[in-house]
């Protein structure tokens, strides 16, 4: 009988997370160690939001380098995990009717590469994303995580990547682990309902800081992934990573399922690079 896999969501931050040893890409490496090995991987990323819905169906996915202004060696990295068109097919069957495209452009961009890197650094797991369809209201994704949650018993580890509080205007390169107050308050809702009551999440739409802490919808929705399979099953959502960066953006991060390490709050201490130098062009 084939284990099931827990479900984790990452606080991606930075691109530059690939490269550095810091207290994040260690708690994913951590994270990695810890859970059973799975048979494939399901990333739903912020970075392909997209106005359908498609799943990556090739069999040996391109490293996506979607972001400017970052170090050459950051578009040297190469994640050559292989694809897995079977499980691709299988989405789309647990996803009908709803129409799911099969893709053979896409890949696998930063918001999926730069964590997997150091979850699983030997790429030997395949990979595959689900888009996010840009068109649809957050009730759509969360309800679409409950139907992905059967792939759960076959051995595929589904990650959501994103960020809960995400807003570019008000970063703070000054800050690389400090928060506004408005970040904190929103944090921490969150926390208190994945972690309480995941089937509510929902309400976070409401929150008085929601405009400030999700500008845009694309780092959001990756949690709601994660909160419709904790509300579709019975085990518990952990803290694994804790903790704001820049000012505006959380790194927060949560495991369902899993027997997680102790919590990491945020303290970036970069010990194998000088920097990480502000880009003067970012996609985080
Ligand atoms: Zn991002």
């Amino acid at each position: 009988m084939i284990e099931r896999m827990p479900t984790i969501f990452f606080g991606h931050g930075n691109p530059m997370n690939a490269l550095l040893d810091n207290s994040y890409s260690r708690a994913w490496s951590a994270i990695g160690a810890a859970i059973p090995r799975p048979s494939a991987i399901l990333s739903i990323s912020a970075h392909w939001f997209v106005d359908s819905s498609a799943v990556t169906a090739m069999v040996a996915p391109r490293t996506i380098h979607d972001f400017g202004g970052f170090p050459r060696e950051l578009f040297e990295c190469q994640y050559q995990a292989p694809g897995d068109p079977d499980l691709a097919k299988r989405v789309q069957q647990v996803l009908a009717p709803l129409q799911v495209a099969s893709d053979s452009s896409w890949g696998l961009d930063h918001g999926t590469w730069s964590v997997l890197c150091h979850v699983f650094p030997k790429a030997d797991v395949p990979v595959i994303q689900l888009s996010i369809d840009e068109t649809q209201p957050a009730s759509f994704h969360y309800d679409t995580a409950k139907r992905l949650s059967s792939l759960r018993d076959q051995g595929v580890l589904i990650i959501g990547s994103g960020n809960i509080v995400h807003n570019l205007r008000r970063i703070d390169w000054g800050q690389p682990d400090g928060a506004s107050d408005w970040n904190r308050r929103f944090d921490d809702g969150a926390t208190a309902l994945l972690t309480e009551r995941p089937g509510d999440i929902l309400e976070l739409t409401e929150h008085d800081d929601f405009h400030l802490a999700v500008p845009t919808p694309d780092h959001f929705i990756p949690m709601l992934y994660i909160a419709g399979l904790a509300a579709a099953a019975d085990d518990t959502l952990d803290v694994f990573v804790e903790g704001p960066t820049f000012g505006s953006i959380s790194m927060t991060s949560y495991a369902l399922g899993a027997d997680c390490p102790p919590s990491t709050s945020s303290a970036p201490a970069q010990t194998t690079r000088s920097s990480a130098a502000p880009p003067e062009q970012t996609n985080l």
